[in-house]
Parts: structure tokens; sequence; C-alpha cells
């Protein structure tokens, strides 16, 4: 068991409360939070607030590799079909793969991330490759797969979290009855897709099916959540909203393609439960703080008023929910994932709301302690 104290957010509302004892059990489960004075084995200064560990609601973790250089080109250049993106993985050794995850791991844990949701690409070897790597980093990496050659859904989900489609190309009748038969003895399996994300996908889908990308998913139960949808109309996050299928946007990752801010003001409007993460590392780095930051300030530009808080949720408590599983919020039951920010640091120092500043002010330098399932990651004081 271990014991941490001080400041923190807590529950699904990110609630500040001064003062709070948190009770780990061995497993990595918070057992109890109360406002006992007792030592802890962790006692943080008042400086700091307790947070939980930030989840990447959607990352490609394996194409660090490609860092800058697909700045500029289209999404279809940089990511697609015969894009830059498959030629280097197919021309990659598996050393150089596991090198540039493991740069991308690093990425995540030190930037505050104690969870990440994955697209993997390149099937059961991807799936492998990754996993073996996961086994060195305090990071829960849930792997959705896909198949490549001829490999069955079953065998890539029965290894995996779950499934990441590409696109609504990529889906058949045949292979959903598959996935719906799977989630019947695996509710916990997650089945995502990317969809509007360029105006291109959009007409593409209704030339071929008569209809969104958006409508088209909406056909089948399987879909946990959508990733993107950047083009999404009102019509369309109704269906989603009906159908209890979350949103993922990733809007640095639009930024750097050229393509439309996603329309997160409808989204929250509507109560459709709204996690954000980085995409492609090719993109850009893993960093939830410029993420949130980009975020509220490009929405600004967009016409849309965010609350900071929402945005923070965004990469904590709802992607928790997204992801079913107990995590992403300090509460009885959910796993110890949490970080210290210290709120004197130059960059935060005078703000006058912790959520603002840790949205808008914050980077990875002010995280000053960081836990997952109860072990200590970092501890500046404990140099
Ligand atoms: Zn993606």
């Amino acid at each position: 068991m271990v014991t941490v104290s001080g400041n923190a957010l807590i529950g699904p509302e990110l609630k500040h409360v001064k003062d709070v004892r948190i009770q780990i059990s061995d497993e990595g489960t918070i057992i109890d939070i109360s406002k006992e004075v007792k030592p802890s084995d962790h006692e943080l200064p008042s400086s700091y607030l307790l947070i939980p560990g930030f989840i990447n609601a959607h990352t490609h973790v394996g194409d660090a590799f490609l860092k800058d250089q697909t700045y500029g080109l289209s999404l279809e250049e940089s990511v697609g079909d015969k894009g830059v993106k498959n030629r280097k993985f197919e021309s990659s050794t598996l050393e150089e793969k596991n090198a540039s995850i493991k740069n991308s791991l690093e990425m995540l844990v030190q930037n505050g991330y104690t969870t990440f949701l994955d697209f993997r690409e390149e099937g059961l070897e991807g799936i492998n490759l990754l996993k073996s790597e996961l086994t060195n980093y305090p990071i829960r990496g849930l792997i959705l797969g896909r198949s490549s050659r001829e490999e069955q859904i079953t065998s890539i989900m029965r290894k995996s979290d779950g499934f990441g489609f590409v696109d609504v190309f990529s889906i058949n009748q045949e292979m959903m009855n598959e996935v719906e038969k799977i989630k019947e003895k695996g509710p916990e399996k997650l089945v995502a897709i990317h969809v509007a994300e360029s105006m291109d996908m959009v007409s593409k889908s209704t030339s071929a099916f008569g209809k969104s990308e958006i409508d088209l998913i909406c056909d089948y139960s399987s879909f946990d959540y959508v990733v993107h949808a950047n083009y999404a109309n009102e019509t369309d996050l109704s269906l989603l909203k009906k159908n209890e299928v979350n949103v993922v946007c990733c809007p640095i990752s639009n930024s750097y393609y050229g393509l439309k801010f996603p329309p997160i003001d409808s989204i929250l409007k509507k109560e459709i439960l709204l996690g954000l993460g980085t995409d492609n590392v090719l993109s850009c780095n893993p960093d939830p703080f410029r993420l949130m930051s980009m975020t509220l300030y490009a929405a600004r530009s967009n016409n849309q008023n965010l609350k900071a808080k929402e945005i923070l949720k965004a990469v904590t408590v709802n992607p928790g929910y997204i992801s079913k599983r107990k995590i992403g919020q300090l509460e009885i039951g959910y796993s110890g994932d949490m970080l210290g920010i210290n709120l004197d640091n130059p960059n935060i120092k005078f703000s006058k709301d912790v959520y603002t500043a840790l949205t808008m002010r914050a980077d990875h330098s002010d995280i000053g302690f960081q836990m997952y399932k109860g072990k200590v990651v970092k501890w500046k004081d404990l140099r």
C-alpha cells in the first residue's frame, strides 16, 4: 500500500479539494480518498496540485522516425495508402521500427501520459512489437490493431485491445458481423474508425455509399468511438449522440494537414463524450499541454468558446470512459495514475484559475511528481 497527500482535482468533475490523502493498494488501485490528517509516504508541498495522469485518446506511436519529413504534404501523400508513412514501414528494419516506438513511448511518459490508445499498423507483427516495448515503460498502451495481409479480424482482436479501422472503405457487413460476435464475448474490446477527417473523404463516401461516413458507421452497433469528425455536420453529430458513439478529436494533426478545426463546441453541446489525441507522431509530438493549449487558442479563432475544464477532461476523465477502463480520474476504484503539478513554477505562478493554468500555460517541466499504478515514476524533491 502507498499513500499520497496534497491538494488535488478529485472525481469526474475534477473538483479542486485541499489536503486530501489518497490511499493506493499494492495492485495499484485507489482504495481510499479522505481528509484524514495522517503521515503519508509522499507528502506533496502546498504549491503542488495532484491531477489524474493524462490519457492520449489517439496515437500512432510507430511513426516517430518520420518526424519533420511530411510537413507541407497532403493527408493522402503523408499517410495515405501509397504515402510516405506506408512506404517507410515497408522499407524499415525491425530495429528501426523498434527505435521509433521507443522514442514515442519516452515522449509520452515524459509528457505526463499514463495511458494512450493507439491505432497500430502492420497487423499481428505490429501489435507484438508494441506490446514487447510496453513492458519497459510505466505507461498503459491500449492497442487497436488492424489486419495486414490475410489476417483475420478475430486473431487481431484476440491479441490486442480492439480494432482501429482505417476508414469506411475498409469495412464491410461480413467483417462487422465478426466484430459484433467478438464484442458479445468481450465487451471491453474497443472498436473505432477514422471519419470525416478531410472534405475529400466526405465526398468519396457520399458518392460511393450515398451517405456520410458517420451515417454509414452508425448502421453498425459495434463502434465505440470515431476519430477526427472535423467535417461532421449537425446531423452527423446527432446520429453519434443517438447511437452512443464517442468522438476523439486531433486538432493539431488537422492543422498540420491544413484541414478544418473540429466542431468541439457542438460536440460538447450535444453532450457527446469528447477525447483529445495527438494522432501520428510524424505530425506532432504526443504532448498533452500543447494539445490542450492549441485546442483552446485555435477554438477562439474558429468562433468557439471552450471552457478550460472541459478540455482538461478531454485528456483525463473522458478518454477514461471512452476506453471502458477505470482510469482517468482520482476516485476510489480507479487506477493510481497521477501527476503533481507545481503551481509555483514560473509558467503558472500568478494564475487565478487552475484549469486555465493547466491547459494554457503549464508544460511537462511543471510535473514534479508522477505515479503510474501506485508506483512513483518521477518525484523531483527526492532526487
Ligand atoms: Zn489516426
